[in-house]
């Protein structure tokens, strides 16, 4: 029985945080992990900026229901999904999610929640486990699964690393460099023909 795990942002949709900084204007929320390393001072300062901003859930999903996932990514998990079951493997929040996985046909999603108020200020937020996506692929082999994964960044490796057979995709050239011992390909053309390679049944593309 074979799984394949998928990272989101970066893999099959932009940088959320980063496009709905460039579609409110809101300079500050572009800040990343890389700027604030403290994911909670960093994720603090996120949720001050929406309630300076007056932005509720619904706006936000408002905000990110104009953007689109990455060029062929939308028939990536489709293809993929007729070969695999797919789960996908994400940082982000379901909240923030919701209008890009609707534009992928709602594969199954594993990430963390946003809380709202009632008037749909987002108050707070509960992150599910520690080093979620290591843990996800632990609990898949406890349930006798092969798993093959692909993401692009940091966050990713820790899943790469407990898969059967971990890719790197789009990923930036200090990750690629920092970490060879995963595959790394460039577009979402050449996972396809490593999925099928690495894949344990006579798959074709
Ligand atoms: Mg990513």
């Amino acid at each position: 029985m074979e799984l394949a795990c998928l990272d989101l942002e970066g893999v099959l949709v932009p940088e959320i945080w980063i496009a709905f900084s460039e579609r409110t204007g809101i300079e500050e929320l572009r800040a990343t992990t890389r700027d604030i390393p403290d994911y909670n001072v960093l994720m603090k300062q996120r949720l001050a900026l929406l309630d300076q901003h007056g932005l509720t859930i619904d706006d936000i999903q408002d905000v990110i229901a104009t953007l689109e996932p990455l060029p062929g990514a939308i028939d990536f998990v489709d293809w993929l999904r007729e070969r695999f079951q797919v789960i996908i493997l994400s940082d982000t929040f379901y909240e923030f999610s919701q209008p890009l996985m609707r534009q992928l046909h709602w594969p199954t999603l594993l990430c963390h929640r946003l809380i709202t108020d009632d008037s749909g200020r987002v108050v707070d937020y509960k992150l599910r486990q520690e080093d979620p996506k290591r843990a996800s692929v632990k609990a898949l082999h406890s349930l006798n699964y092969r798993v093959l994964a692909a993401g692009d960044s940091y966050n990713d490796t820790t899943m790469l690393a407990e898969a059967d057979v971990g890719f790197l995709i789009h990923a930036p050239q200090n990750v690629v460099d920092e970490f060879p011992q995963f595959k790394s390909v460039a577009t979402l053309g050449e996972l396809k023909a490593a999925f099928v390679e690495a894949s344990d049944r006579p798959l074709t593309i």
